[in-house]
């Protein structure tokens, strides 16, 4: 029996707006194939969470309690899968994974390996609610738009922290090149743990800025559409990514916010 990570994800963001390489993901998985399930649980009708930590498994089963039913109203599904969340820190990577015992599955969970700030945790967590609940129609969105959206619906269910991931996504979106925006869209779920850094950086942002513009509907639209046509996923034709994304405006406020 060993652990097999599906889909890993970034580091979660840190309240210092100027370190933009914060959009760090991770990497390897393989860390994760010699962990074993964390020792306590704690478990409701809404899913069940897993950690060493006795209090931390409360918190985070309380945390994702609470806003997996927002997420679920934001994608516009139903709960129908209860989460199930691993909480291993001591790695650098969150991100939604199996469990399986040779080919067969034997568990589907979220890997919270990389320890959140406080401040950031209900983000973290949403974040990987949305990979989790993202089933039909959102399965038909290119895996860079995923991330967007998960960002995204996150950004709105913390509004404290909106501005501060906006303005990171603003920032790398002003320096992008149409290269590097054609490498980051094509990005694959099943590739997404080797995809340099960069690349994936690039990815949230570009499918945050996509879900920002169409808005969570409009997305659901397009999946629905790719649906009806029989398309595994949304064409990127459709999401008419601009050729080029405005000139960072919002330099004045960070430098402002970097002098706290
Ligand atoms: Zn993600």
């Amino acid at each position: 029996m060993h652990f097999a990570v599906a889909l890993a994800d970034r580091a979660p963001l840190r309240p210092k707006p100027m370190t933009i390489n914060l959009f760090v993901v991770l990497t390897l998985l393989s860390l994760a194939a010699c962990r074993s399930i964390p020792r306590h649980e704690e478990r409701s009708t809404a899913g069940v969470v897993r950690s060493d930590d006795p209090a931390k498994a409360r918190r985070l089963l309380e945390l994702a309690e609470e806003i997996a039913p927002q997420v679920c109203a934001q994608l516009g599904v139903e709960p129908a899968e209860p989460f199930v969340i691993h909480h291993v820190p001591g790695g650098d990577t969150n991100g939604v994974a199996v469990r399986r015992n040779g080919a067969r599955v034997l568990e589907r969970f979220i890997l919270l390996g990389k320890e959140p700030e406080e401040d950031y945790q209900g983000f973290v967590v949403a974040h990987e609610l949305v990979h989790w609940y993202a089933t039909a129609p959102w399965d038909r969105l290119p895996h860079t738009v995923e991330e967007g959206l998960a960002d995204y619906v996150s950004a709105e269910l913390a509004p404290e922290l909106r501005d501060h991931v906006t303005t990171q996504h603003d920032w790398i979106l002003s320096t992008l090149t149409p290269e590097r925006r054609e490498r980051a869209f094509v990005v694959d779920a099943r590739d997404w743990p080797k995809t340099p850094k960069s690349v994936r950086s690039d990815a949230y942002s570009i499918g945050f800025e996509i879900c920002r513009r169409l808005g969570v509907h409009g997305l659901r639209a397009l999946c629905e559409r790719a649906e009806r046509e029989s398309y595994s996923f949304v064409p990127i034709e459709w999401f008419e990514i601009p050729a080029k994304y405005p000139a960072f405006q919002r330099r004045l406020e960070l430098e402002s916010f970097q002098l706290d």
